[in-house]
């Protein structure tokens, strides 16, 4: 056969899709997932004949008692199943021989066609797969009655988020005393090795702070000319980058944090939107948050005809078999340009955020 399609590795049920036991097997990658393939095969009768990976010199040659492959040297093996233990299979398309007869199977989620309304554009060209809440949400968020969920992609705007929408009552829950000692307490019970540190760590911050800096000063120049700058939802206004030090600077968010020196708290909404704001910045919040469009028309209703408005959100990849974490919502390049037709914004700059996160810069058209 030319390789026609690439094969789902697993099923809508989780296990492995037993037609793959119908030939020889390679395994590409020598990690634990490769590893964890070999008792799956040997469950479901399938003959491992060995592994292939970039590094098999690195490897002696062999893992887990199976010979190590190069992939060059896979034109040598015909009429083979190939599965690929990692997502970001497209990118080695090119060592798998067309004319060898060979079927590959790769490690990436079982979509369907799900008919799911999106969240954000109210498309229902969507498709789905399976999910789960991890342990830590069904215990602190669900008191371990976690609901059904999936993980819907929107075909329009590239949105991805969890089919089920968490609720006030769940949400308060779940972030009282966010990341604060009881947060992290009952977090570590399911994730042993979770840090806060590395994430929002004085130095971390300092770093994202730079990135989100270099990104508006490319676009705006100086902010000399800014008079002042709102970080909405902004927790203590510690993400304000150094390029607004001589700007007046505030911050509104729910948690009421006392705010880092140099930043002015807001009390409420009505005090927010009573500023004449040359800059409101959004970060890293929407990929909380059930109802995403309820704080973009907030903000947007605070922005007048020349406010600037900076969001910025985390680029991931759940990959296969998704665990839905804290983050419910996934955004792309495509779902920000969605966002600025939606609410009728001018984009004056789109990008990446070092590798942790995308942005764009909006103004009213
Ligand atoms: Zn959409």
């Amino acid at each position: 056969m030319i390789m026609e399609e690439v094969r789902h590795l697993y099923m809508p049920d989780g296990k492995v899709n037993p037609e793959i036991a119908d030939r020889k097997i390679i395994i590409w990658g020598c990690g634990d997932r490769g590893k964890g393939l070999l008792k799956h095969f040997s469950d479901i009768g399938g003959e491992i004949e060995c592994f292939c990976d970039t590094n098999y010199d690195g490897l002696g040659g062999s893992f887990c008692g199976k010979q190590v492959i190069a992939p060059e040297s896979l034109a040598e093996y015909i009429g083979r199943n190939i599965v690929v233990t990692f997502t970001f299979w497209p990118q080695i398309l090119h060592y798998i021989p067309s004319d060898k007869d060979v079927c590959m199977y790769a490690n990436y989620p079982y979509w369907t066609n799900s008919g799911d309304r999106c969240v954000l554009c109210g498309s229902t060209r969507t498709v789905s797969c399976e999910a789960r809440f991890v342990e830590f949400l069904d215990d602190r968020m669900f008191n371990m009655n976690p609901p059904v969920t999936r993980w819907v992609h929107c075909e329009d705007c590239e949105f991805s988020f969890s089919s089920y929408r968490p609720d006030d009552e769940e949400m308060s829950r779940f972030y009282m005393d966010y990341r604060g000692e009881g947060y992290n307490r009952q977090r570590m019970k399911y994730e042993p090795d979770y840090s806060d540190e590395a994430m929002f760590g004085e130095e971390s911050i300092r770093y994202r702070r730079s990135l989100t800096s270099n990104f508006i000063g490319s676009a705006i120049g100086s902010a000399g000319s800014y008079r002042n700058v709102l970080d909405y939802g902004g927790d203590k206004g510690q993400f304000i980058p150094e390029l607004f030090e001589d700007t007046s600077r505030y911050v509104y968010d729910i948690s009421g944090k006392e705010t880092v020196s140099g930043v002015k708290r807001l009390e409420s909404l009505e005090e927010a939107a009573s500023h004449d704001w040359d800059i409101i910045m959004n970060c890293c919040t929407l990929e909380h948050v059930s109802y995403p469009d309820e704080i973009l028309d907030t903000i947007v209703s605070m922005m007048g005809r020349d406010t600037l408005f900076y969001l910025e959100l985390p680029c991931e990849c759940y990959g296969m078999n998704v665990s839905v974490h804290e983050h419910i919502n996934e955004f792309t390049h495509q779902t920000l340009k969605t966002i600025g037709d939606r609410f009728s914004l001018e984009i004056l700059e789109i990008g990446d955020i070092g590798t942790f996160g995308i942005a764009a810069l909006y103004r009213k058209r």
